[in-house]
């Protein structure tokens, strides 16, 4: 995603990430010991709904204004609303928080972010949101590569046994962009075997993702879980009908959390055909 060309934030795809991360956030902080997040592909932390470019594509009225105007009851999808609620009285009514910003608000003072952003204008908006925030690192560097660089994580003694990494690309590569992120997946369970991994993927025909889904079944992970909101009908190859988060070592049980905040942003969301899908591609032993 090109946010010079293209704009995106607080669309469906966005809903799913943002509540599946605060969700995961919440998860991680039940244990007192430190945390660390990895966001390879930040973006700039937070966005303004109100600016041109949001206007002229409108995606946020489909995706988080209708979230907000049903203000469905399931407490996954509550957790996220008090989040945007609290951004917009920090921030101003029209804000809309990223990720980076999400995983700030979610995680504790012990806890350390790195965020990471490729594109220099969204890198500078990104460094700038989070200067006197002592826990966040922002990097203008390839996400892929952070993960080679940064993993396992430490800060000077402190090591972390806990944490996720966010992978949230463009997929401008398209299909491509499948094999670059599984690879990357595959080094960094590699580094931080005990880390959770969080992969963000559209959904244009579910079905042409087979060969992914088993790809990722076979990565060196206790588990592999898939939670796929789709909007409408998968059978036109040519738009975004849907998304995925693919998630590696989820927290005991993150299905049951999952599972009805996903019904409740099909129905929140969805058109005619819309579904929603919370499977196990390969489950701890
Ligand atoms: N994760 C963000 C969020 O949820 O708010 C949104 C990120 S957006 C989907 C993808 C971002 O990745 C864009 O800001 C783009 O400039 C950036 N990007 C593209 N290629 C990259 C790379 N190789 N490494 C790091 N960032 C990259």
């Amino acid at each position: 995603m090109n946010y010079r060309h293209a704009f995106h934030a607080g669309n469906h795809a966005d809903v799913l990430k943002h509540v599946t991360v605060l969700a995961l956030c919440d998860a991680l902080t039940a244990k007192p010991a430190p945390c660390f997040a990895l966001d390879t592909h930040g973006g700039r932390g937070l966005y303004k709904l109100d600016g041109e470019a949001a206007q002229k594509t409108g995606e946020a009225q489909d995706g988080i204004a209708r979230l907000i105007a049903e203000a469905p009851r399931d407490p996954a999808i509550q957790r996220y609303l008090a989040a945007i609620r609290a951004c917009r009285l920090q921030h101003g009514a029209h804000a809309y928080p990223g990720s980076p910003w999400l995983l700030a608000h979610a995680l504790r003072e012990q806890d350390r972010i790195a965020a990471c952003e490729l594109h220099p204008e969204e890198a500078h908006v990104l460094r700038d949101h989070f200067a006197a925030d002592a826990r966040i690192a922002t990097h203008q560097r390839d996400g892929y590569a952070a993960i080679k660089a940064l993993l396992p994580p430490k800060h000077g003694a402190l090591k972390f046994a806990r944490g996720l990494v966010l992978i949230d690309p463009p997929f401008e590569a398209q299909l491509a962009e499948f094999d670059t992120a599984l690879a990357a997946l595959r080094e960094g369970l590699t580094r931080w075997p005990q880390g959770m991994f969080a992969l963000w993927y559209p959904i244009k025909q579910g079905r042409a993702l087979q060969p992914f889904r088993r790809a990722a079944a076979a990565l060196p992970a206790k588990s592999a879980l898939a939670l796929e909101l789709l909007v409408r009908a998968d059978d036109s190859p040519l738009r975004m009908n849907g998304s995925g988060m693919l998630l590696l070592n989820a927290p005991w049980q993150f299905d049951a959390v999952m599972h009805p905040a996903l019904a409740a942003m099909r129905d929140a969301l969805g058109e005619a055909g819309a579904s929603a899908r919370t499977d196990w591609l390969k489950r701890s032993a």
